[in-house]
């Protein structure tokens, strides 16, 4: 039976195992994490995190061969083939802080395979590292292990959407698989290989050298959000002379050079990668010394964070120019929808951006809790311009002028504003008719995701901005 071990239980760590040992009953996998807190609710009725379709994934097969473990060590060492999934953060400090992927905790896993390996195995970066990190890891292991087992590295990046994890699990439109073009790095390639062929089709299966694949999941997120960018700079311009970017992002994606997907205006992207990612690759490109590179890629980030300043803007000069103790309602705080994660959540920034004139905020989101939206709102803030890159929150803002409440009538009773920041699909049908008749008049909706059918909410009486399309009369 081939043993695998993974090491991170995050969002994915967690379900990309939970669908291996789903799709290969013969191969055992162990998930481990330091954080016991974790791993309890991995073994818990509560996953640790919301993911469509997860928990039916993990009942299926928890505790037949998925196990969730605090048993580092022992895991590893029993482990043929150990998937490192473990978080890689932006640095905040030292060389390259604001930018660099911070790899402390990839190297720790590393060290820690080597010191207690007995037998050969093969070890897979799961994680988003900088292109050359197999490189590193190979010193790491090969010279922390004095026997004489071998170490093969694979990169294996991991291109899941959070909100849609298992269906891209089930039915990925890749598996990527880079090692070295030794006799032995391709046998591993193939052990990886033989892995995911229980259930994606072959063709689906690529294999490339490990720099490549490296490359490629950092190529991917910058691609990803820059059509996000590309899509918002049209919709300031399309604000600016009366096209609609809907229309314009229907009539462009017909282009089948182009396609459809990725191309709906908003108040911006989030998430823990796109940003991250991106950054790593600017820090890349300066390190080779191409700094022209390295700005056309800022440039994505760049117009992501005008895109939010943009809707805050747009919010204060809407409602006469102030929103000083206006209440305001916050209607989804999660980056995207079907996740209860807030990592880079544009929300924060809108809502530090309110808070910073002043504004009353009642926030709703059906997935994350209290602790964790007061918690982000506090949280340090990128921003180019310092030297950091990181800047903590500005001081005038203050938590006492934020609530957090259980539905979003109860958050825009008595406001002058809604903002929709996250796409969940209860936005789509509230009856806004009773919130209407609940909010101060005039009633704005600043929809930053363009999901509200903006012309029946103008019928009801609401004043209404969409991202990129007409403004209200
Ligand atoms: P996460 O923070 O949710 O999970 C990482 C886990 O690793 C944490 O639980 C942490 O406790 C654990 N960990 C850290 N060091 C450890 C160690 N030495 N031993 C044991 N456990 C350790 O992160 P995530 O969102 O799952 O992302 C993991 C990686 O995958 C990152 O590199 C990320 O860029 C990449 N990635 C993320 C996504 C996504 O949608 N979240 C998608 C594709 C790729």
């Amino acid at each position: 039976m081939v043993k695998i071990c993974c090491i991170g239980a995050g969002y994915v760590g967690g379900p990309t195992m939970a669908v291996i040992a789903l799709k290969c009953p013969s191969v055992e996998v162990v998930v481990v994490d330091l954080n016991q807190k974790r791993i309890d609710a991995w073994n818990s009725d509560t996953l640790p995190i919301y993911e469509p379709g997860l928990d039916d994934v993990v009942k299926q097969c928890r505790g037949k061969n998925l196990f969730f473990s605090t048993k580092v060590d022992e895991s590893v060492m029993e482990a043929d083939i150990v998937f490192v999934s473990v978080n890689t953060p932006t640095k905040t400090t030292g060389l390259g802080a604001g930018k660099a992927a911070d790899l402390t905790y990839w190297e720790s896993a590393a060290r820690m395979i080597a010191r207690v390996s007995k037998s050969s195995k093969i070890v897979v970066e799961k994680s988003t590292v900088p292109v050359k990190t197999a490189e590193a890891i190979e010193k790491i292991l090969t010279h922390n292990n004095k026997s004489e087992i071998q170490f093969q590295i694979l990169s294996n990046p991991e291109f899941l959407a959070e909100g849609t994890a298992i269906e891209d699990l089930f039915h990925p439109d890749r598996v990527l698989i880079g090692g070295r073009e030794t006799p032995e790095g391709q046998k591993a390639v193939q052990a990886l290989k033989d892995v995911y062929a229980q259930w994606v089709p072959e063709d689906k299966i690529l294999t490339t050298n490990l720099w490549s694949a490296e490359l490629s999941k950092l190529a991917a997120n910058a691609f990803l959000a820059q059509r996000i960018s590309s899509v918002n700079a049209m919709s300031a311009l399309c604000e600016a002379t009366g096209a609609n970017v809907a229309q314009v992002s229907y009539a462009v994606g017909k282009d089948s050079r182009i396609g459809p997907k990725f191309l709906n205006g908003s108040v911006g992207f989030g998430g823990s990668c796109f940003q991250k990612d991106i950054l790593n690759l600017v820090y890349i490109c300066e390190c080779n010394g191409l700094p022209e590179v390295a700005e056309y890629w800022k440039q994505v980030i760049k117009i992501n964070d005008y895109q939010k300043s943009r809707f805050v803007n747009r919010v204060v000069a809407s409602m006469f120019n102030t929103v000083s103790k206006k209440k305001i309602a916050i209607l989804g705080f999660a980056f995207k929808k079907d996740t209860g994660d807030t990592r880079e959540t544009p929300a924060i920034d809108v809502c530090q951006g309110l808070l910073g004139d002043n504004a009353d905020l009642s926030i709703y989101d059906p997935q994350v809790t209290e602790d964790q939206i007061k918690m982000d709102l506090t949280s340090k803030k990128f921003d180019w311009d310092h030297p950091l890159h990181l800047r903590p929150m500005s001081d005038t803002t203050t938590l006492e002028k934020v609530r957090v409440v259980k539905d979003a009538y109860e958050a825009a009773k008595d406001s002058h504003g809604v903002c929709i920041l996250t796409e969940w699909d209860e936005f789509k049908t509230l009856d806004y008719q009773k919130i209407y008749e609940g909010m101060q008049k005039p009633a704005f909706i600043f929809d930053g995701r363009n999901v509200v059918d903006a012309n029946k909410l103008r019928e009801i009486g609401f004043i209404v901005y969409s991202i990129g399309k007409p403004l209200d009369a």
